[in-house]
């Protein structure tokens, strides 16, 4: 079989895996802040209330399928909802395809001591990290875009996968610890400026918040990602000209560096 059978393979799979977990992830969103349970129990219209059925829960292709209505009740359903499942459909296809094999496969900056392990577990290990540290990145920016409050486990769910990462790959620990160091600078500056929207939430959460989560973005995914991403979201936060306008833009900052970096992080 050739090779960009695989590639096309592994790019398929991504997607569709993605956007399943992309589903599940919209779940988290919602539910998380509620102290709703994310294991148990049906999905639902949050206007009717009405469970949702297997057919309403296709990842994006039921809303396509419903034109973005819900069924029961006919009232339009967010369309954040598919555009997360295509953001996780997207970032998980391009990590499992471009990481699998060549230039850009974890295996070749795998340290001595490693080397007793094959490379394609090593490389699944990595892409595994990567990944769920993603995952755990989108909702965390998600909710804190909704002025909720992320509940702390969310903490260990980004911190877990970017130290196993690191354990996998240490040549890496002085650029990560660089982007992290650099995206505390510009979360203070941006602080000190009082150039950040105060929330619903008490100002200390929200800064704590913030501070961590661009922290562990910088500190997951090294420094070049990190100040192309800040780079992208403040051209975001330009573009913004009425105030309400320039409230909700600032507010993407976080998810919009997330998705960037995310984007970013798999070239470097
Ligand atoms: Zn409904």
């Amino acid at each position: 079989m050739s090779d960009l059978f695989w590639v096309l393979y592994r790019i398929v799979f991504g997607a569709l895996f993605g956007l399943l977990i992309g589903s599940f992830l919209n779940v988290c969103i919602y539910r998380l802040p509620r102290h709703e349970t994310i294991v148990r129990g049906h999905s639902y219209c949050p206007n009717c209330l009405h469970k949702l059925a297997g057919a309403d829960l296709i990842p994006i292709f039921s809303y396509l399928f419903l034109r973005g209505r819900c069924r029961y009740c006919a009232q339009p359903i967010s369309p954040r909802y598919a555009r997360i499942e295509s953001a996780t459909g997207f970032i998980f296809a391009l990590t499992v395809g471009l990481w699998g094999s060549g230039p850009f496969t974890p295996a070749s900056d795998k340290p001595d001591y490693l080397a007793a392990i094959p490379d394609a577990p090593y490389n699944m290990a990595v892409v595994c990290c990567v990944l769920a540290a993603f995952c755990a990145l989108l909702v965390w920016s998600m909710i804190l875009f909704d002025e909720q409050l992320p509940p702390r486990a969310l903490y260990g769910f980004i911190l877990i996968p970017a130290l196993l990462r690191l354990s996998l790959q240490p040549g890496r620990i002085l650029l990560h610890l660089a982007g992290a160091a650099f995206a505390i600078a510009v979360w203070w500056l941006l602080e000190t400026l009082r150039l950040l929207p105060e929330g619903d939430r008490t100002r200390r959460n929200h800064v704590f918040s913030g501070l961590a989560l661009l922290g562990l973005t910088g500190g997951l995914i090294a420094l070049q990602p990190i100040m192309a991403a800040i780079l992208v979201a403040s051209v975001l936060a330009l573009l913004a000209k009425k105030p309400e306008r320039a409230r909700r833009l600032v507010r993407m900052v976080l998810p919009a560096a997330v998705l960037a970096s995310a984007v970013i992080w798999l070239f470097l």
